[in-house]
């Protein structure tokens, strides 16, 4: 379950923005809405946009839409519309009744447009999408005007009337903005409204032959809904002038205002679902809810908690120029959120053998172990105790260097919830690997202090090599090695360690017969989650985070 979002965001300048026009009496309502096209999975970024939007809305008197900018059939599929709500209901917010498709307007649209030919402000074009590209000029240099743009109003109708029933094959005609080739703006170099689409659409099936362009279609559909604040992100503001051009030519039922915002950039990562969708395809990831996907269903999977994200939008802010956030302030409200509401649990990662030799055979006993150092409600637990248990294999060295305070021979450490114990012994296999060790414990020191006041240096985690359960563990790193990966040739920078798989880790036995998908946190290893690839036989958990930023310190040693 998500907690119930606090309207507690901070002020920026979309907000300033809405409640001046609030305070100057221009609307009752502030309506937004969140246009995701359902041609990927939500990721991150996606997240920084719905919790503005949402956002507003729990703070402002008012409503927030949720509609699918679903205007290219080729590349939408239904299952990206189920994900989208799943992942904007699973950050927490709600469309209520307010839940459209820009493809419930394709009539309406499409009256328009006849009406803009009608007006003398469109017309139907036969050059191919090549010759209307390399004519549309440059920067520097205005473009030039097509051969057909002074067709007649009847022929234009004609030609589009049959466009729309399917009459000629994908790309053979467009339906464009009769504006201005010579404009400073490019985007008003008469763009192009309509294009030739023989495709299945998820809702329209074969209804439409022609599709509107997304610059079309938007503010269009935003003026139907009486949408107000229409926020989006930097790429579009360019694209201003065009929008208030259909709103002010069309005869639509309200004025929408398009504002614009920095998209949401971090390192490591890349946000662009023609990236993700390559991974996907590509097999470079096990699929969108890949734990090491930046979508929100990855995310989910990997034990990131819906408040952890809410918190990481709100501190990175709402801002008007473009920048990189570093993925570490990610991963800290990860951890913050983790810290406060996981359990405690312990886990051994890679386990070495411990015999306690002064311990008598066959018997047992049950030590207290506490579920949340910070939340004493959250209670406490029996682990047992026995001869024969599993420690980190990292916690022991042979010949520790000076600074080494963990198991070494001769070396006295507490074992956590447990006793004292000390290493008497080492037995290596034939290759001289370290595979058992050989301890004795102090009776004295039950629950892990000694009566003497006599201390120790080191806290370790353990688990009873009877009653632990073996469990397959994976550990995330960053997809990308590098912290600006190139989006054009991504695959370059993939991090061939991404994925790292313990399989003769261990957990404690309630752990692993737990059906349950909250985190919790491992001692001294992380938070890990249960994943969807467990069988009854054998659990697998994903590390969601490690407990410290481990990670910054690794790239600044290089
Ligand atoms: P892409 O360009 O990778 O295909 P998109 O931005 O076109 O993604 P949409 O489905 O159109 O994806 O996005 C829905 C909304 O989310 C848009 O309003 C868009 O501006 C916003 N959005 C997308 N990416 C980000 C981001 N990185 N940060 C903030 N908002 C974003
Ligand atoms: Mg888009």
């Amino acid at each position: 379950m998500t907690e119930p979002v606090a309207a507690e965001v901070g002020r920026d300048f979309i907000r300033d923005i809405i409640q001046a026009d609030l305070d100057q009496g221009r609307y009752l309502e502030i309506v937004t809405r969140f246009p995701p096209e359902p041609n990927g999975y939500l990721h991150i970024g996606h997240a920084k946009s719905i919790a503005l939007n949402f956002g507003i809305s729990q703070e402002f008197p008012g409503r927030c839409h949720l509609r699918f900018d679903d205007t290219n059939p080729v590349k939408e599929e239904q299952e990206y519309i189920d994900s989208i709500q799943a992942d904007v209901r699973w950050l927490g917010f709600d469309w209520g009744k307010n839940l459209f498709f820009a493809s419930d307007y394709f009539a309406r649209l499409y009256e328009w447009a006849e009406q803009l030919i009608r007006d003398g402000l469109a017309y139907v074009d036969d050059q191919t999408q090549e010759e209307i590209r390399t004519s549309r000029g440059t920067l520097t240099e205005p473009g030039k005007n097509s051969p057909f743009r002074d067709r007649s109003v009847e022929e234009n109708l004609d030609l589009f009337r049959r466009m729309k029933a399917g009459e000629f094959p994908n790309g053979a005609r467009v339906l464009r903005a009769k504006i201005d080739m010579a404009a400073g703006n490019i985007n008003l170099r008469d763009p192009v409204l309509y294009r030739i689409l023989h495709a299945h659409h998820p809702r329209t099936g074969t209804e439409w032959s022609i599709y509107p362009s997304y610059d079309y279609a938007h503010g269009q559909s935003d003026a139907i809904e009486g949408i107000t604040h229409s926020i989006c992100t930097l790429e579009f503001e360019d694209h201003r002038p065009l929008y208030d051009w259909f709103i002010e030519k069309l005869p639509v039922p309200s004025q929408p205002h398009q504002y614009e915002f920095a998209r949401l950039n971090l390192t490591y990562t890349l946000l662009s679902k023609r990236v993700l969708t390559q991974l996907v395809r590509d097999g470079h990831v096990a699929g969108w809810d890949d734990p090491r996907m930046p979508t929100m269903a990855g995310m989910r999977r990997r034990g990131v908690p819906p408040a952890a994200l809410r918190e990481f939008v709100k501190r990175i802010g709402v801002a008007k120029a473009n920048s990189v956030v570093d993925v570490g302030m990610l991963e800290f409200c990860i951890r913050e959120e983790l810290n406060r509401t996981s359990q405690r649990r312990m886990g051994v990662l890679r386990p070495l053998k411990v015999v306690i030799e002064n311990y008598p055979e066959g018997q047992t006993e049950e030590l207290e172990a506490i579920n949340h150092p910070d939340d004493p409600s959250a209670g406490t637990r029996k682990i047992t105790f026995g001869r024969e248990l599993y420690i980190e294999q990292d916690d022991f060295m042979e010949n520790p260097p000076k600074k080494f305070f963990r198991l070494s021979p001769g070396n006295e450490v507490r074992l956590r919830y447990a006793y004292f114990v000390k290493c008497t012994g080492v037995i290596k296999n034939d290759k001289g690997e370290v595979v058992e060790l050989r301890c004795t414990y102090d009776p004295a020191t039950r629950g892990g202090n000694a009566p003497d006041g006599r201390k120790v240096k080191a806290t370790m985690h353990w688990l009873p090599a009877a009653t632990s359960v073996p469990a397959e563990i994976r550990i995330y790193n960053q997809l990308f090695s590098n912290p600006s990966p190139d989006a054009s040739n991504f695959a370059a920078d993939l991090n061939p360690n991404s994925l790292e798989i313990l399989t003769e880790a261990r957990i404690e036995a309630s752990v692993a017969k737990s059906n349950s998908t909250e985190p919790m946190q491992f001692e001294r290893q992380g938070y890990f989650v249960r994943d969807k690839d467990s069988t009854p036989g054998k659990p697998v958990f994903s590390r969601t985070i490690g407990l410290r930023d481990t990670f910054a310190k690794e790239v600044a040693k290089g």
